[in-house]
């Protein structure tokens, strides 16, 4: 009876297992099912269900070979739940792949739809679809960096279900464009030849040998070490020396694309790092912008006037600007408006400025600066004769026959047509010396018969501008000259001291600042000190008014090396002594006498230099400076290095000479 039983259990499973493999085979048909439902027969049911249900033929070999009935049904119950097992795996993936086709086919139907939709309300033209598919295709060949793809997709997906008319549509579009132009992957390769370099620097300025020197440096550099960045060089010099053209020369050296953005007077940090997208009318920072032109992502990037940045309520540029210089950080440069990440590294970065003192501290550490000087009248007339003079007839269309110069022509072109450091001016006179000759050749005038002479100038530019400066022609008294160093190069400066009866006032005049004031009475402090030893009336500080007077009062003075200047002229005028008119002096003075060192020697010489000036003292701890300076200048002048009041004196004031009043 046990045995019964088990065998009515077994053919109740069986039946139960092939039902759920009939549903999850479908292929069967439900005639099979009936005839197994219908048979009790444990033998006839195992048998029934193996030959007509398609299971593997070792299974159906296994059921023939078992005799017995019972274990026969027993077997074909394994064999059908392991089946039922496998068939509803396939089943499960097979419901997960048709989901994701119907999914994808649905999406594609809608589109389709609005698309139709679209058209029929005359909405689409172009279409925003078309547009946006058009920027994914753009987007997806540039194989950007992961984020960047996608925050692009994004937006062009935006555009999709956008009215083409609408404000917004237009901000995306215009958005898209300016990311789809950045040469993100565009990369123009290095010239790494030296000497090809050499010749395209040469070729294009004359001296300037630290810049050169240091731009082939780079290159040797490069050729050897490839992957070292983060090299910016700053030019400092006054305008006009070459500065912005130089640097454009490097870019061509390296066969490197250029841009350049100008920095003068950029207060906000937007103007850097761009404006938010948010705002109206927002646009990418000066610098992706400056990308955008150069086309190259190791383009040269000029940045213009950098000590001419300013910060205020709106932000400080030179934190941004730090983070575009910083190698440490602008391999991901984040532009608020482009909002990704913009690689920067390779880009070399050529700074210029007209004087260190103003460049914010952080960015100067992260520079090398390259100090570009004034030229002297000999360089000027080199420069002219090999590159400006050259440069404008081909700019004018003019052949070198038809308008030259003799020499001595171009020295007065130069001395009586331009004070300057450096060579703009000069330029300009030129240029309007072409304009002119080419106005004659194509009135029909008369061909050049011979280089232009001195004398020529004056019909074809007007009146010389400045006459000669030449130095008074008798040594007075209380009149010194002093040595000033000015943003745009050298200057003489003149100091004027009057001395009359009165009750120890000091006046103080010539638009001073207050360093220079404070020079004046410590140089007073001095004399007083020294009274004695100078035969000078012990009480002159009461009975006497004192007056220092720097002509010029339109150019602002200021700086402690007239300390030295004053103190001879008033010394000059307390004695009645006269100073020489051919010594030009620099230095700081201290309460005791001595001399201090002081900047900007090279340029302060030249204008001395320039003046016609024979003698001049400078600070014993300058002596070093001497070797920098211009051979020309250092073999014109006669050198006193000072390192007390006393020798300053003696080398000035004429003591024999006193002129008593
Ligand atoms: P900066 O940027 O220093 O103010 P620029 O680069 O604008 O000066 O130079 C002014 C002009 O003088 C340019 O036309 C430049 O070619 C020319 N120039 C300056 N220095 C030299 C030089 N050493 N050799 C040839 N041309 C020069």
């Amino acid at each position: 009876r046990v045995a019964e039983k088990r065998v009515e259990a077994l053919v109740r499973s069986v039946r139960g297992a092939f039902e759920q493999y009939i549903t999850l085979a479908p292929r069967l048909s439900p005639e099979i099912l009936l005839n197994v439902l219908a048979s009790d027969s444990p033998g006839y049911l195992a048998d029934y269900i193996a030959q007509s249900t398609p299971i593997p033929f070792t299974d159906k070999q296994a059921i023939l070979e078992e005799i017995h009935p019972a274990r026969r049904l027993e077997k074909m119950l394994s064999i059908l739940t392991r089946e039922n097992g496998i068939l509803e795996i396939e089943a499960d993936l097979q419901t997960k792949v048709r989901d994701q086709i119907s999914k994808n086919q649905r999406d594609y139907f809608l589109r389709e739809q609005m698309k139709t939709i679209r058209e029929e309300l005359g909405d689409d033209e172009g279409g925003g679809e078309t547009e946006a598919d058009g920027y994914r295709e753009k987007i997806v060949a540039l194989s950007l960096a992961e984020e960047t793809q996608e925050k692009l997709l994004h937006e062009a997906g935006r555009l999709s279900h956008m009215n083409a008319h609408s404000p917004e549509y237009a901000l995306i579009r215009a958005y898209l464009d300016t990311a789809l132009e950045l040469p993100w992957n565009i990369q123009t390769k290095d010239r790494l030849d030296i000497a090809a370099a050499r010749r395209i620097l040469d070729r294009d300025h004359y001296g300037l040998q630290k810049v050169k020197e240091r731009v082939l440096e780079y290159l040797a550099v490069k050729r050897l070490a490839p992957e070292l960045k983060g090299q910016i060089l700053c030019l400092v010099g006054p305008p006009g020396v070459g500065k912005t053209s130089v640097a454009l020369s490097v870019a061509e050296a390296l066969k490197r694309k250029s841009a350049r953005l100008s920095l003068g007077g950029v207060r906000d940090e937007a103007d850097i790092r761009g404006h938010r997208k948010t705002y109206i009318g927002a646009m990418p920072g000066r610098v992706i912008n400056a990308m955008r032109q150069a086309k190259s992502r190791n383009a040269v990037l000029l940045l213009d006037e950098i000590d001419k940045l300013s910060s205020d309520f709106r932000g400080d540029p030179s934190a941004a600007l730090l983070e575009v210089l910083d190698p440490e950080q602008n391999f991901a440069f984040r532009d608020h408006y482009l909002e990704v990440p913009f690689d920067l590294s390779e880009v070399l970065f050529i700074t210029t400025a007209n004087t260190t003192d103003t460049i914010p501290r952080a960015l100067l550490d992260r520079m090398e600066v390259i100090e570009i000087t004034s030229y002297t009248d000999e360089e000027k007339l080199q420069i002219v004769k090999r590159h400006l003079l050259p440069k404008q007839l081909k700019r004018h269309g003019l052949k070198k026959a038809q308008l030259s110069f003799t020499d001595p022509a171009l020295r007065e072109l130069i001395a009586g047509y331009t004070r300057e450091s450096g060579v703009r001016n000069l330029e300009r006179e030129i240029a309007a010396a072409c304009r002119k000759a080419a106005k004659r050749i194509a009135e029909g005038g008369e061909q050049q018969k011979r280089p232009l002479a001195p004398k020529d100038l004056e019909p074809l530019l007007g009146v010389r501008k400045y006459k000669p400066e030449r130095l008074r022609g008798e040594d007075e008294i209380g009149v010194a000259n002093g040595l000033a160093w000015t943003r745009v190069g050298g200057e003489l400066l003149e100091v004027e001291v009057g001395v009359v009866d009165g009750t120890g006032k000091v006046e103080l005049t010539g638009n001073m600042g207050d360093i220079m004031k404070e020079s004046a009475r410590a140089a007073l402090t001095y004399i007083r000190s020294r009274a004695s030893a100078l035969k000078l009336d012990p009480e002159f500080h009461k009975n006497k008014d004192m007056h220092i007077h720097f002509p010029e009062s339109a150019v602002p003075k200021d700086g402690p090396s007239a300390g030295i200047t004053m103190a001879v002229a008033m010394v000059s005028a307390l004695c009645g002594a006269p100073v020489y008119r051919n010594v030009a002096m620099t230095g700081e003075i201290t309460l005791r006498g001595r001399v201090l060192p002081i900047g900007g020697l090279k340029e302060k010489t030249m204008a001395a230099y320039r003046a016609g000036i024979k003698t001049v003292i400078i600070p014993s701890d300058n002596e070093s400076d001497l070797q920098d300076i211009d051979p020309t200048v250092h073999s014109a002048l006669n050198f006193i290095c000072a390192d007390h009041m006393d020798t300053v004196l003696k080398n000035t004031v004429d003591f024999t000479r006193v002129h008593e009043s």
